[in-house]
């Protein structure tokens, strides 16, 4: 297994100019400071258009993947140092602008800003895929005009009111720790206050205010139970009745009997939790299998063996001696890709130069990294050419 690299010189790091502006800020007379204000928060509006060209050059050239990133989102965040949401605002709006360049005028009069041109953009991205709805150029333009000077809680309202599908932000899990995973949600205002009720009972029961991390536990616990054969197969456990006779408000004992059991599943730490976890681990030993499929690499039918196939052991060496990850790095900024995402076995010597499937001429890289492989091989006059030939309509 060889780590690819590249000739690609490291970017140049520099350093800030000193600011023009760096002047005995107290000695300003209160119109100066307010002028002074005034034209700083201009010049910030023109530098981040400046970065939004920059970036849309950037992403034109793929430099992001020449330097070890797999896409721009993994630059922007990485090497620019932007938060991820803003680094999201930041992309989106270079494509807004790229469609519409009139935008330009909006974000540096301030009448639009860059976080409002990227939720009307998300909004007509999730249009067209939910809806399968083309916009014209006109449409989206006058989409964004009729968002100027408002606030981005305005801006959701309305772009909510039109097509919540497309509006609400989109559920996410994203995985802090080993154990810990932030999802997000949005929820009606009527599950919302079912979920309420429902803190209230097992907080007045059991005397302690449920998080909603607990209240999910405690439901999806509760759901198994009902609907999962494979946890109804798992030998009861004999459950110490409650002492406490008070049902509560719960709507009949079944279900009072129920929370409970889950509620101490949750509670005892020890005995309970453990035979917990194993019947959880039974669910999981049987659903492996599903795992597997998801994350085993596709494997071409036997029956179609050509000179390309390449072996099932073969892929499973790469994948194991790439830990699933891209494996390009740039020698010279000494970035390694290491995404997990959009990954493809590739050949090192690619098969028309006579690159044979065997492990050693394989590697494990994503889309941006297989793109400049791809370019180091055949030159990128040939690799653009071949994209153009085969883009969709
Ligand atoms: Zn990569």
């Amino acid at each position: 297994m060889q780590v690819i690299q590249s000739d690609m010189s490291p970017p140049k790091i520099l350093t800030n100019p000193p600011i023009e502006t760096a002047i005995n800020i107290r000695k300003l007379s209160s119109t100066e400071l307010l002028l002074h204000t005034k034209r700083l928060a201009l010049d910030e509006r023109r530098i981040g258009i400046e970065v939004l060209h920059h970036l849309r050059e950037i992403e034109r050239r793929r430099i992001y993947a020449d330097i070890g990133y797999a896409s721009l989102f993994d630059y922007v965040v990485k090497e620019l140092e932007f938060t991820e949401s803003s680094a999201y605002h930041r992309i989106s709006a270079m494509r807004a602008m790229r469609d519409l360049p009139e935008l330009e005028e909006a974000l540096q009069t301030g009448k639009l800003s860059v976080s409002t041109v990227s939720q009307v953009q998300s909004f007509l991205r999730a249009e067209a895929v939910h809806k399968k709805k083309t916009f014209s150029k006109e449409d989206k333009a006058s989409l964004f005009r009729s968002m100027e000077g408002k606030s981005t809680r305005e801006v959701q309202k309305e772009l909510v009111d039109r097509s919540p599908v497309s509006a609400l932000p989109k559920q996410r899990e994203k995985q802090m720790t080993e154990e810990w995973t932030e999802l997000r949600v949005c929820l009606k205002q009527e599950t919302l206050q079912k979920l309420k009720r429902l803190q209230d009972l097992v907080g007045r029961r059991f005397k302690e205010p449920s998080s909603y991390a607990e209240l999910i536990d405690l439901l999806a616990e509760l759901g198994l139970k009902k609907f999962d054969p494979l946890m109804k197969m798992a030998p009861e456990k004999k459950e110490p009745q409650s002492k406490s006779n008070v049902r509560g408000e719960l709507e009949s004992p079944e279900e009072g009997r129920e929370m409970d059991a889950a509620v101490k599943d949750r509670s005892n730490a020890g005995e309970d939790m453990r035979s917990s976890e194993a019947s959880h681990a039974r669910y999981r030993s049987r659903t492996d299998c599903t795992t597997r499929v998801l994350s085993t690499p596709r494997v071409l039918s036997t029956s179609k063996v050509n000179s390309r196939y390449i072996s099932s052991s073969a892929r499973a060496q790469v994948w194991k001696e790439a830990r699933g990850r891209c494996t390009y790095r740039n020698p010279k900024t000494g970035i390694r890709c290491g995404t997990t995402r959009w990954l493809e076995i590739e050949h090192l010597t690619p098969h028309a130069l006579g690159g044979t499937n065997s492990p050693d001429n394989l590697t494990l890289l994503c889309k941006a990294h297989n793109w400049v492989r791809a370019k180091q091989a055949f030159g990128r006059g040939k690799i653009e050419k071949y994209e153009r030939a085969n883009k969709k309509p």
